[in-house]
């Protein structure tokens, strides 16, 4: 079995599975934020009656982070609605944005928008803090109201994105009805080059296989290049496996997961135990494809398919508007660390945003210091108008008021990870998909550019 089928297999209580079996799987935590929570709500009340509760209150994790900086008040009301919701259920892991448990969120513009408005629970953009406060433990089965829960295969376990109706059953039983996808096989050799991020990998590998070349189907990462890619990197990696229709994306568990998954679940006071799963002989792959990191190149994926794949160094005739570092895929601190190594020193010449996905990450950046001066710091001095208000902001367009948000029809490079027609805001915007490296070289530019050209 492959590592997908041998979770699968695990949470169905059988011994093996195989692709198109359907089976009924014992779901380890259910997260869901803002956007799709209330929706979820509405249909486990709906279903399992207005006195019902969740089948397990230490497994639902309720994370807002989507439209929570807007002065939009049914956005504001989503939180609140969260909120009375976590009270009724006594639901233990719940991250608001505010810190009394009775009183409700209100985003204050007259602030602006950089400024912190958030209290201390506050976690951030779902994908990002699931992992950060010990909520992703190796083979595990994780589902979540939002298509980029497959970021959290990268820690060895079966995450995937459902919708409210299935959420709201997980809800209320504890278990979902999944048919096993067939597993497509990522074999990742070689080193990268200086310049060349994970993100450049998984835009090289939707470009092989198209937007919609593994509908649902598990996308296994694995080979000898994994050892030297950081847990970040396989978020990156795992998060957009969904950019090709994938089910979900999945790594092995070695000592890096291992260590990671240990220090937050410690750190946080969550469970410790966990069983990964491991590679045997007997995989059956549907598709087989070996990556040679090294001679992967910075590349974009054109507006409006991340499948579109091009060389960054091909592409110096596209001119933009504006750069954009952020969201679960693009806005963790090792992106803005290498956003900031080309940065610094210089001076952007379009409009350049960043917004981190979490509060940790903003503490992390306004603490690291280069030289004696903060990475916060350097990005602001270069022109980047950063945030610290951390969470999903322009990634998805949003209200209006969104920081970063595309309100004319713009072009933008972009470190996020969909770039479908409207997805940043304005319909007739466009969305270039490059690395952090590659949208902080376009950005002092004006036009995609590969980001070789700054590294001394
Ligand atoms: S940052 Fe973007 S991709 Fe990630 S959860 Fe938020 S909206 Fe979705």
């Amino acid at each position: 079995m492959t590592l997908t089928e041998k979770i699968l297999a695990r949470a169905a209580g059988k011994g093996s599975v195989k692709a198109g079996d359907n089976v009924w799987v014992k779901a380890d935590i259910l997260m869901t934020h803002d956007v799709c929570g209330p929706g979820t709500i509405g249909v486990f009340k709906r279903e399992f009656g207005p006195e019902a509760k969740v089948w397990d209150r230490h497994k639902v994790v309720v994370i807002p982070d989507h439209y929570i900086f807007t002065a939009d008040s049914k956005s504001n009301r989503n939180v609140d609605i969260l909120r009375d919701f976590v009270r009724e259920q006594n639901i233990t892991y719940f991250y608001d944005v505010i810190d009394d448990p009775n009183g409700s969120w209100k985003f204050d513009p007259s602030k602006g928008p950089l400024q912190r408005q958030y209290g201390s629970q506050y976690a951030g953009v779902c994908h990002t803090a699931l992992p950060q406060k010990g909520h992703t433990r190796p083979g595990e089965i994780l589902f979540g109201t939002d298509s980029h829960t497959c970021m959290a295969g990268a820690y060895n376990e079966f995450a995937t994105g459902i919708g409210n109706t299935d959420a709201g059953f997980v809800m209320g039983t504890g278990k979902l009805l999944l048919k096993v996808p067939e597993t497509m096989h990522f074999r990742l050799e070689g080193q990268l080059q200086p310049g060349v991020m994970a993100k450049d990998i998984i835009l090289h590998c939707i470009g092989e296989i198209g937007f919609d070349g593994a509908t649902y189907r598990a996308m296994q990462f694995d080979g000898p290049a994994v050892k030297n890619l950081s847990m970040d990197d396989r978020t990156t990696i795992a998060n957009m496996a969904i950019e090709a229709g994938g089910k979900n994306g999945i790594f092995e568990c070695d000592d890096q997961t291992r260590a990671a998954v240990d220090a937050r679940c410690r750190l946080n006071g969550t469970r410790q135990t966990y069983e990964p799963v491991e590679r045997d002989r007997h995989e059956s792959f549907v598709y087989e494809l070996t990556v040679d990191l090294s001679k992967l190149e910075p590349t974009v994926a054109c507006h409006p398919d991340p499948g579109r794949r091009q060389l960054a160094r091909l592409m110096t005739q596209t001119q933009l508007d504006r750069a954009y570092v952020g969201s679960c895929t693009g806005g963790k601190t090792s992106d803005f660390l290498e956003f900031a190594r080309v940065l610094r020193g210089k001076k952007v010449v379009i409009d350049t945003f960043g917004v981190p996905a979490s509060p940790e990450i903003v503490h992390d950046l306004q603490t690291a210091r280069w030289d004696g001066q903060t990475v916060w710091q350097i990005l602001v001095d270069a022109g980047v108008q950063m945030t610290e208000n951390a969470g999903c902001a322009a990634c998805l367009g949003g209200p209006v008021d969104t920081f970063g948000r595309m309100n004319a029809p713009l072009k933008c490079i972009s470190a996020t990870n969909r770039n479908f027609p409207g997805r940043m805001g304005h319909r007739e915007s466009q969305v270039f998909l490059a690395s952090p490296a590659t949208v902080a070289a376009s950005a002092l530019t004006g036009h995609i550019t590969d980001p070789r050209e700054y590294l001394s």
